[in-house]
């Protein structure tokens, strides 16, 4: 873990002024990084009988494929609007200006599944807890939640559901 973390960049004002940005690029070129990220973030869902994990568009990807990869799951895109080919459902959240949408498609997500929803860090929780709506609307049968990277200070956690079995590798 003190591996991992020593590969994750600082970016001071990114994207604002007063944004701590925790850069994971740095973490994902480095191979033994990438390797330890992959094998840890699997160990927590080894035995869970995951078959979907679901990546939240665009860092979430990454890590997404790499756990659905290790775990022997499919791995689904949740994306900004308009980027999905096929029938989609989506979910409007709020936003500290404004709003966002959150979509997938709508045939992504059967009862018979077990997810894992990951992005690659908990700040305000907003994101996610849209995304756990839009999983839950297909009805799987079990919802996880997952991030590399948890921001304590924000409070993330206090925004997404109640029931959620929320996991992070790394609490700053
Ligand atoms: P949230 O506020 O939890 O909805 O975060 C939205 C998205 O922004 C997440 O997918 C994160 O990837 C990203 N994000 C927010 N804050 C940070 C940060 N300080 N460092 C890196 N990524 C961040």
């Amino acid at each position: 873990m003190e591996y991992i973390k020593s590969k994750i960049r600082d970016v001071v004002d990114f994207p604002t002024k007063g944004i701590l940005f925790k850069d994971l690029t740095t973490a994902f070129k480095d191979p033994r990084a990438l390797h330890i990220i992959g094998w840890d973030l699997s160990q927590l869902y080894r035995d869970k009988g995951v078959t979907k994990v679901v990546g939240i568009e665009s860092r979430g990807f990454i890590g997404g494929s790499i756990l659905a990869f290790e775990l022997g799951a499919g791995f689904v895109p949740a994306r900004k609007p308009g980027k999905l080919p096929a029938d989609t459902v989506k979910m409007e959240y709020a936003k500290e200006y404004g709003t966002d949408t959150i979509e997938m498609h709508r045939d992504a997500i059967g009862p018979d599944d077990v997810v894992v929803i990951h992005d690659d860090v908990l700040a305000t929780g907003g994101t996610m807890a849209a995304c756990y709506e839009l999983v839950k609307s297909m009805n799987p049968k079990k919802i996880y939640i997952n991030f590399i990277i948890e921001l304590e200070a924000l409070n993330g956690r206090s925004t997404l559901p109640a029931d959620a079995e929320v996991t992070s590798l790394i609490k700053y």
